[in-house]
């Protein structure tokens, strides 16, 4: 495991620090999105604005992204292999359980297209289910 995290921070060109390791461990090893609260629940000894950081480092290179699930509380998630520095590819859907919290990624349903009315641009667009996941039934 601490070899596939070294060699996915590597193929970023990311430098290895014990925080990216351990954050991007947590994240190899979730099955569903961290939140900053799940991530320093885990490791509690780690500084916040590095935390902060290091989250950023990884969204802006492709490793993670923003998994909104309008619970209002930021969670983010690994990506698939086609996401590249600024350029995020994840539109997919995000299920939000209501009783444990959690949030997964749907990878096989997709954010559907829509036809705007004339005069409006869409910049991005969020597809939201919520309910109950396999765990909690
Ligand atoms: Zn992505
Ligand atoms: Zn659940
Ligand atoms: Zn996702």
């Amino acid at each position: 495991m601490e070899k596939a995290v070294i060699d996915l921070l590597k193929s970023y060109q990311l430098r290895t620090t014990t925080v990216r390791k351990q954050v991007l461990d947590l994240f190899m090893q979730s099955k569903h999105a961290l939140g900053k609260t799940n991530i320093e629940a885990q490791l509690e000894e780690i500084d916040r604005i590095t935390l902060y950081r290091t989250l950023r480092t990884f969204e802006q290179k492709g490793i993670i992204h923003e998994a909104v699930d309008g619970s209002g509380k930021t969670k983010y998630a690994l990506c698939s292999h086609e996401c590249s520095e600024h350029a995020h590819h994840d539109h997919h859907a995000h299920f939000y359980c209501s009783l444990c919290e959690n949030t997964v990624c749907m990878d096989s349903i997709t954010v559907p297209e829509v036809s705007l009315p004339e005069g409006f641009r869409i910049n991005s667009a969020q597809l939201i289910l919520s309910g109950v996941c396999q765990n909690c039934q």
